[in-house]
């Protein structure tokens, strides 16, 4: 991969300055806890205003809306698997998060998009094997497309970070 279009850094994902951050929102797509609600707070009633215009989304599908007060200028929201022991296609619905979220960001023309552990959370997916899927699944896509021009994970928390590390040294 090209070391250049993929970016580690540590800390909040309301607070980074880039064409779109993903949010990883659930089914409703009107709000939640964890990243989903720092993003909800931070963005301004706006966003869930907009949200409620979308009807949902599946699990592993992704729908983009305006950043508005968040530095970001978009949130594409997406909808991670729940871990439920790796038996219910949770890599494969994982791994289509991915895809559908850097998808949208070609087509919107989105040239720096900030990712959070999708599934990572609340929905309890490991954190080593979702960052494998990150990893993979933003490389194969590089490769093939010159939109998004630069991919940053954000990693929230220590351990995290030198997961994603470890992932990028390679
Ligand atoms: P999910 O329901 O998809 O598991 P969560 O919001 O519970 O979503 O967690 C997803 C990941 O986002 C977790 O790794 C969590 O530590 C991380 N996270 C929570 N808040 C933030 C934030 N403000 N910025 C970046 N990452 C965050």
């Amino acid at each position: 991969m090209n070391k250049q279009r993929v970016e580690l850094i540590k800390g909040d994902i309301t607070s980074v300055e880039v064409d779109a951050i993903v949010n990883a929102a659930n089914n409703s797509l009107l709000g939640g806890g964890g990243v989903d609600g720092a993003i909800h707070i931070a963005a301004g009633p706006e966003l869930l205003t907009e949200c409620e215009s979308l009807n949902g989304c599946e699990t592993g599908q992704s729908k983009i809306t305006k950043g508005y007060r968040l530095k970001a200028k978009h949130v594409i929201h997406t909808v991670g698997p729940v871990w439920c022991g790796g038996y219910r296609d949770e890599h494969t619905l994982l791994a289509s998060c991915y895809q559908t979220c850097l998808a949208l960001a070609k087509i919107n023309r989105i040239k720096t998009i900030a990712f959070p552990g999708i599934s990572t959370g609340i929905y309890g997916f490991p954190k080593d094997m979702a960052a494998l899927i990150a990893v993979t699944e933003t490389k194969r896509f590089l490769s093939k497309n010159s939109l998004p021009e630069k991919v940053i994970f954000v990693a929230y928390g220590d351990e995290n970070f030198e997961t994603y590390r470890k992932l990028l040294d390679q």
